[in-house]
């Protein structure tokens, strides 16, 4: 992003950060919990050792797996650690596929994956180079205006090939909730009714939760998933840490994707990120402990910046719904305008076009057009994202600073 220059009437401010869907800065406590596992002494060791190196991080990583699965209430037998979310995503839905291929050998059939069109890229963009490949048949599920996925084309699109349902909590570009529970209903009874050819264990249903850890209960059982995703960097722990949570009994059908050592129950080859991992529970603790709270927060918050930039700017437009919505995330359209993302940062406000990964790239948003947005609308808009160090001096200020930017006159 740019930066002001050096005479620009806004280069001593200090900005002001609406971005954290994108990223989270480190909470103290959880930076001390991980120092241990970084510096020098005695826990800096590598778990697969045998010595009392080796055991001190393999009982650290027990620990952070027990707290993790505790969060989400699963087993730690449940809890694969990976990199981030996006390995995470990356081994669920290749290697379900490759576990489906090694137990079917002599089926010549296609198996189906259903996911819906607004799904991050680490799982729309994994899903296409398989179909591109031949791999698999791909389902992408429309949504409406307010970004949620069409349910009643979720029962129509299953059928005996369909090995996996992937449909997220929260979108991160809008914040829609998705309507996880109502989507494992209609899976588990198009398995009572009619059943995949292929078992019993299809069609998994996935869920990337990433965007949904730090304002909802993301309960296993209530929710009915499978298979969900998970990133410690959205919750105020490292970047590098993620997970996958395989229920007990699934992980017979999904296999490593990549080659290596035993690590993650033989899931996950490669020496564990200790420090990160230490960390991801650690923020995983704190985020469960507060989430309500955050929920009612944020709620407040976001609603205030809204009916502040309205009142300034009548002509703006919700992207998606505000009641149906994650309140960390608010979606603007400002008709009329583009690089929104610039001129802000420019003005000292922190914000993003959409995801992180696809704005370098100025990929126009697969999210809006799912929408159907047209081009200009996804260019007038931009996505505001607030946390847990966003206050409502904040706001005012960032609102403020919005008005300057794009009116250029003084509040
Ligand atoms: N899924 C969602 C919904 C996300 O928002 C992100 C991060 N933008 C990811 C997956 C990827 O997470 P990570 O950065 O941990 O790979």
């Amino acid at each position: 992003m740019a930066q002001p220059s050096a005479g620009s009437k806004y280069f001593h401010m200090k900005p002001i950060y609406l971005d954290y869907a994108a990223t989270t800065p480190v909470d103290k406590k959880v930076f001390d919990s991980m120092t241990p596992f970084i510096e020098q002494g005695e826990n800096f060791g590598n778990p697969s050792s045998l010595h009392s190196f080796g055991q001190k991080a393999t009982a650290a990583i027990d620990n952070a797996r027990i707290t993790l699965a505790k969060t989400i209430t699963a087993n730690h037998r449940e809890i694969i650690f990976t990199s981030g979310a996006t390995e995470a995503n990356n081994l669920i839905v290749r290697g379900v596929l490759k576990s489906f291929f090694k137990n079917q050998k002599k089926c010549s059939v296609i198996p189906r994956m259903v996911i819906s069109a607004i799904e991050h890229p680490s799982v729309i963009e994994t899903v296409r180079a398989l179909e591109k490949d031949g791999a698999i048949e791909a389902v992408y599920l429309p949504v409406n205006g307010a970004g949620i996925v069409d349910l009643s084309i979720l029962d129509k699109s299953l059928n005996e090939r369909t090995i996996l349902v992937s449909v997220m909590w929260v979108n991160n570009e809008t914040g829609a909730v998705q309507p996880i529970e109502d989507v494992a209903k209609i899976i588990e009874l198009f398995k009572k009714e009619n059943g995949s050819r292929f078992g019993s264990a299809y069609p998994l249903f996935h869920s990337d939760a990433v965007q949904a850890f730090n304002c909802f209960d993301l309960n296993v059982i209530k929710s009915g998933v499978d298979l969900m995703t998970l990133s410690s960097h959205k919750i105020y722990g490292p970047k590098g840490a993620g997970a996958s949570y395989i229920k007990n009994g699934v992980e017979s059908v999904i296999e490593p994707i990549t080659t290596g050592g035993d690590q993650e129950y033989g899931l996950r080859p490669g020496t564990e990120n200790v420090p990160a991992i230490v960390g991801f529970a650690s923020a995983a603790g704190i985020a469960h402990n507060v989430y309500k709270a955050e929920f009612e927060r944020l709620k407040k918050l976001s609603e205030k910046f809204f009916e502040k930039i309205k009142k300034e700017f009548p002509e703006v437009e919700i992207n998606g719904s505000m009641d149906n919505r994650s309140p960390h995330i608010i979606n603007l359209y400002f008709p009329g305008r583009e690089n929104l993302g610039l001129a802000l940062d420019i003005a000292g406000v922190a914000a993003s076009a959409g995801s992180a990964c696809a704005q370098r790239y100025e990929k126009p948003s697969h999210v809006l057009s799912a929408m159907a947005m047209d081009a200009a609308r996804i260019k007038g808009s931009i996505r505001f994202s607030f946390g847990r160090l966003t206050t409502l001096k904040d706001i005012d200020d960032a609102v403020g600073r919005i008005i300057i930017a794009l009116n250029n006159k003084n509040k």
